[in-house]
Formats: structure tokens, C-alpha cells, sequence
């Protein structure tokens, strides 16, 4: 069956199931979040939580009982909620990034507490790996993990933490033993947690961003001591192609309002969309989005069907969604000329939302030298 979205036909990578759902969260995003750039971040996203699970719609975000992740179910959820708000998008991807760690390495009482909550909007998590010094080169985190009786205590700064402040729990990278990545643990850090205080930041399109310090904060242990750096990684590893998916949300929007501006604004007495020059920018526009979309769902789809990492198919989606998803709506914007620029047009909003999404999660640079060394370790 032909789907009704503007996300175009995904050909054999999606089940009928996958896009009867991507209707479903299409419908919900766009009663729900459409225009949704409230000044209160923290309020808005907490409400985006609520709504997704009111309709059921956050079970995707954690996996089956003795089962996997869904990465199409993800893929096109994050891809039509993305169309209307960014905001949301992370709203919803968060539920899954923060509480992955504890699915992939959670003890079975870990699992029991947090997973069913997190897919029923109760628990909210966050995912603490960024400090001031450690970004793209997380081997370096400094958060001391000090064994205390039978549990830890943590002490360290974490930056660009989303959910900050709002986050029922953090799933937190720690150093537990010096200097090597080895010396790295996963700790469950409850949100209301003594010696755990907040700093929000504002970046440049609403998102609840923050700070989060750590003083003497009490911690679980995340599966064993020293394989924290293979849960963050296998958890970025497996939302990156995600990210790649809410890119192409964002992209597919931008080519709506700019087909739709030029088709009806009027210069030299003819459509902005009867001069070539304007429709060679929608073919480039096009080709980037469906070049991308096809990257994303090659990677979720090789996932999905046993693969137990997608390191390169998952650098690939995100670095061709996120790079395309930012030249389509900056095209966009300026197809719509001065009308762009300003409060209130989806492109604008667009245009700020986008940015990050080149930046988080490992960004593009990092993209590439995922990639090179994939090739360099597996050409023959
Ligand atoms: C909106 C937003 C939300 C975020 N949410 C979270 C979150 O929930 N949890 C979390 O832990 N973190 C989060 N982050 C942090 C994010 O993951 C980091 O910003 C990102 O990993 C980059 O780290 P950095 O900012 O320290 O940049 P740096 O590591 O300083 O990199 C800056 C630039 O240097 C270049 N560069 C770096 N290393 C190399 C290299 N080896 N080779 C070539 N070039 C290189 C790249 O161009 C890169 O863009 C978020 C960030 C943003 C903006």
C-alpha cells in the first residue's frame, strides 16, 4: 500500500506495520506538536512525553520483553514527529537513548524498575556522557566513581545533558578505575538524588538542555564495572541512525513549505516555480532527501534483521541525513526569500532545529573517521 505521508515510498525496507504506525504518529505529531516552540522547554517536554505515551506510541523506545529494539519503528517515528517539532523529537528520542544503557547491560531488577516505566511516560531519562573536556573523545570522562560499601558515590560535571533537570533518572559515564577506556562504568543516578544539581542552558532552539554536577551523588552500577564505554558506544551506535531519521523529518518539511511558497509567490510576473533555476534547487532538494532516507533505512534495517552492530551503516545514515538535512532547509529558506526569516515560518524554525543534530551524537567529523577506519579495517 501506498503511504498517504509526504515521506515518499520506503520500497521493500518497511513493513506494512511500520508504516501503519509512521500514519498513527503522523496524525498524533501533528495534533499535538505542530508549531510547538513554547517558551518553557522543560514544560513542553514533559507534556510531549505524556502525549506520545497517552497514545502508546513511547513502547518503541525500549525493547521487547527478551527482544531487540525496533529500529524501523524508531526510524519513522522520529521521522514523522520530527516533521512538526523538534522539541518532541527529542522528547521522544531521549526516552530511548537514556534508558538504553540499562536495557543493553541493566540487571534484571534494573530492567524491571525503569524499562515498562520509561515506555509509559512515567520515568523520564537522561544520558549523561559529555563533560567540559570529554566530547567527541569520551575515553577521556574525569566523573570519579568512588566505591562506597556496597554501592558508588560519583563526583564530576556533566555538559549538554538533554533532559536535564526533568530527568527521572541518568544513565551516567564514569571513570571507575584510572586511565584507560577500560577504567570506564555505566551508574544509574536517581533524578532527585542528594549532592545531584542542575544548570540549565539555552541553546539555540528549545530543547531541555543543562549542566548536571555531581557531589558525593549515590550511583548503581550498569552491568559490570569497565564495560562503560561499550554501553555508550553500543547505544550511539544504535540511535544514530534515529538522529539520521528525525534529519530527514526535518528535510521533507522543508521541501514541503518551499514546494508549496514557490507554486503560489509571484515575480516577474510568474511563480517562483516556473523560473529552472528554482526547480533545479528542488531536484538537488529532493535527491538529497531521498538519498538520506534510504541510507537511514538501509541501517535500521540491517539492524533489524540481526545484525548485532551497525557501526557503519549507522555513521553513514547520520552523517547523509544530518549534512543533507541542513542544506534542503537551507534552500528552503531561501526560496522563501525575506518571508524566511522570520518568527513564526516553519523554515526558521527549522533552520535553528537542524543545527545540532550535525553536533550531537557524535558529530560530522566523527562521522567521517567512524567511517574511514570501517574501511580501512574491512577492505580487503
Ligand atoms: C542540543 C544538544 C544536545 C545534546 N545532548 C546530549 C546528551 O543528552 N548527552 C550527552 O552526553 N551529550 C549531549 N550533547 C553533547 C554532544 O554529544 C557533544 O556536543 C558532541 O559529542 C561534541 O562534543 P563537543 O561539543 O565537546 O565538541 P568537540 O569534541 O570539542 O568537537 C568540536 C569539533 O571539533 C572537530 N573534531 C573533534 N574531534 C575530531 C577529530 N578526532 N577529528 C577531526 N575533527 C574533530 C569536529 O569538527 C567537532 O565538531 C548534546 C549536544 C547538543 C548540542
Amino acid at each position: 500500500m501506498r503511504s498517504r505521508l509526504p515521506f515518499g515510498d520506503p520500497g521493500p525496507y518497511l513493513e506494512e506495520r511500520h508504516r501503519e504506525l509512521q500514519e498513527r504518529v503522523f496524525e498524533v505529531a501533528r495534533a499535538h506538536f505542530e508549531g510547538d516552540e513554547e517558551e518553557d522547554e522543560a514544560a513542553a517536554t514533559l507534556g510531549a512525553v505524556r502525549a506520545l505515551a497517552r497514545e502508546g506510541l513511547l513502547a518503541s523506545t525500549v525493547p521487547a520483553p527478551f527482544g531487540a529494539l525496533d529500529l524501523r519503528s524508531l526510524a519513522v517515528t522520529r521521522e514523522a514527529i520530527a516533521y512538526f517539532s523538534g522539541l518532541a523529537d527529542s522528547a521522544f528520542a531521549i526516552q530511548g537513548l537514556g534508558s538504553h544503557p540499562v536495557a543493553l547491560g541493566g540487571s534484571d531488577a534494573q530492567k524491571k524498575a525503569l524499562l515498562p516505566a520509561v515506555a509509559a511516560g512515567e520515568a523520564v531519562p537522561a544520558f549523561a556522557v559529555t563533560e567540559p573536556e570529554a566530547g567527541s573523545d569520551l575515553a577521556s570522562v574525569r566523573t570519579q566513581a568512588t566505591r562506597v560499601g556496597d554501592g558508588w558515590r560519583l563526583d564530576g560535571l556533566k555538559t549538554y545533558i538533554s533532559n536535564a533537570g526533568i530527568a527521572t533518572f541518568y544513565t551516567v559515564l564514569a571513570r571507575s578505575a584510572p586511565d584507560s577506556p577500560k577504567g570506564l562504568s555505566m551508574f544509574l543516578v536517581d533524578g532527585q538524588a542528594p549532592g545531584l544539581s542542575v544548570r540549565p542552558l539555552q541553546p539555540m532552539a528549545p530543547h531541555p538542555l543543562g549542566e548536571v554536577r555531581f557531589e558525593g551523588v549515590p550511583a548503581q552500577l550498569i552491568g559490570a564495572e569497565g564495560r562503560g564505554l561499550a554501553l555508550a558506544l553500543q547505544t550511539l551506535d544504535t540511535f544514530r541512525p534515529t538522529v539520521g531519521a528525525a534529519a530527514c523529518g526535518m528535510a521533507q518539511r522543508a521541501m514541503d513549505e518551499a514546494v508549496e511558497h514557490v507554486r503560489h509567490r509571484r515575480q516577474f510576473g510568474q511563480p517562483l516555480a516556473d523560473f529552472q533555476a528554482v526547480q533545479m534547487h528542488l531536484a538537488d532538494m529532493e535527491h538529497d532527501v531521498c538519498a538520506s532516507r534510504l541510507l537511514v533505512l538501509h541501517a535500521a534495517f540491517t539492524r533489524d534483521r540481526g545484525a548485532s552492530r551497525i557501526t557503519r551503516e549507522g555513521a553513514l545514515a547520520k552523517l547523509s541525513a544530518t549534512e543533507a538535512a541542513q542544506r534542503v532547509i537551507d534552500r528552503a529558506l531561501q526560496l522563501h526569500g525575506g518571508a524566511g526569516v522570520m518568527r513564526g515560518a516553519a523554515v526558521e524554525r527549522l533552520y535553528r532545529e537542524v543545527r545540532a543534530l550535525r553536533i550531537y551524537e557524535g558529530a560530522t567529523d566523527v562521522q567521517k573517521l567512524v567511517i574511514a577506519r570501517q574501511i580501512l579495517e574491512t577492505k580487503p
